[in-house]
């Protein structure tokens, strides 16, 4: 099979054994077969990142957002979320915190710096200390995105943890870009529910969303009044606990394909793929600073998963044209996100190796000593 780089952010390059996982016999969902697939996909990815004592995984057909739009409709009660947004999917979550009605404060973050942990905190404060006054709800959880994927930003996650535990607080985190490319220790870094899909750093293709969650918050939950029928993760859990089935029909294929992306995560380990990652990321970067490409991000906070390349002065220079010289010769690369600054992103997550990226670097340089 011809093999595609996808240097966009997601879905992100597969190896052929998880191309062909997808080629087997029909097969009824509801089979034990079939549930026994589910349970071992459910399980392990559990494992990456956390006990499964402890933690448990919910599946969902869908994309990405389908997890996060199911832990927001699902877990917040009556009282208050705090949203951070410093990109574009932060910003998604207090939309879907306007849609679902619920009480939520946005933090808005410099898209380009950390987050300010000292303002938060004050924030969070002083929202408890005028709670009691009121008598009125308190700040009940906290959503963050991980690695903000607009930007190619990492946010400090355990240190966000650390504030949540002070002000016993649940931390939700967007995982999404960050989930089985860059260790995450949910236990450690007190993180209540995480989300995350098949099509991104587990290297597998899209259409699984899942929710990774606490099964003692997660239990606590029972009792909110739904908002939801399709997205409801206590429901979706407790079927799935007894019958090792969804609710809903669910994409077989996919799942199939997403075992073996797991096996393959599993053989690989999630330490030496960052590793792996970030030799790429280290490829295209002297790249770039040979051809005087500017990134967005400082170093100290980039992901390193993901690359915004500030675009430049040059007067035949369009992204378009750079898209399609590159996609032509097998590369996908993505435009930019943010409104500041006009970028362009170039991802290297996925089943990517450092051969792939210096053929590409050696792409852009040809492309750019053209037009200059
Ligand atoms: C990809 C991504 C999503 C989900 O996007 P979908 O198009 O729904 O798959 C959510 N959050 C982040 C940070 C992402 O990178």
């Amino acid at each position: 099979m011809r093999r595609n780089i996808l240097l966009n952010p997601g879905p992100a390059t597969t190896s052929d054994t998880v191309k062909f996982a997808q080629i087997v016999p029909d097969i009824c969902p509801r089979e034990k077969e079939f549930g026994s697939i589910m349970e071992f996909v459910s399980r392990e990815l559990t494992e990456l990142v956390g006990s499964n004592e402890k933690y448990t995984t919910i599946l969902f057909g869908g994309s990405g957002t389908a997890a996060v739009e199911a832990i927001l409709s699902s877990v917040v009660d009556n009282k208050i979320i705090l949203i951070i947004n410093n990109g574009a999917y932060g910003k998604r979550m207090c939309e879907i915190a306007e849609i679902y009605n619920l009480n939520y404060i946005e933090f808005k973050s410099s898209q380009i710096e950390t987050i300010n942990l000292k303002e938060l905190e004050e924030v969070i404060k002083k929202n408890n200390e005028e709670s009691k006054i009121n008598n009125c709800g308190a700040i009940s959880h906290l959503a963050v995105v991980h690695h903000e994927t607009t930007t190619g930003i990492l946010n400090d996650i355990e240190l966000l943890g650390e504030i949540c535990k002070k002000y016993s607080i649940e931390m939700i985190v967007d995982a999404m870009s960050s989930f089985a490319g860059i260790p995450i220790d949910m236990y450690k870094m007190n993180i209540k529910y995480l989300a995350s899909s098949s099509n991104k750093c587990i290297q597998g293709m899209a259409g699984i969303s899942f929710v990774v969650a606490d099964k003692k918050a997660l239990n606590n939950t029972q009792n909110i009044k739904p908002r939801n029928l399709y997205l409801n993760i206590y429901k979706q859990y407790s079927y799935f606990k007894d019958n090792y089935q969804m609710r809903f029909t669910p994409p077989v294929q996919i799942l199939y394909a997403l075992k073996q992306a797991i096996i393959e995560a599993k053989g690989e380990t999630i330490e030496k793929r960052y590793k792996r990652y970030k030799e790429c990321c280290e490829i295209l970067w002297d790249g770039l600073d040979k051809l005087n490409l500017n990134r967005l991000i400082d170093k100290n906070i980039s992901s390193m998963l993901l690359t915004s390349v500030i675009e430049p002065q040059i007067k035949n220079y369009k992204f378009d044209r750079l898209h399609d010289y590159l996609y032509s010769r097998g590369f996908t690369i993505y435009p930019g996100k943010i409104s500041s600054e006009n970028t362009f992103r170039i991802a290297n997550i996925g089943d990517i190796y450092q051969d792939d990226m210096r053929r590409f670097v050696k792409i852009l340089e040809e492309y750019f000593t053209g037009i200059i």
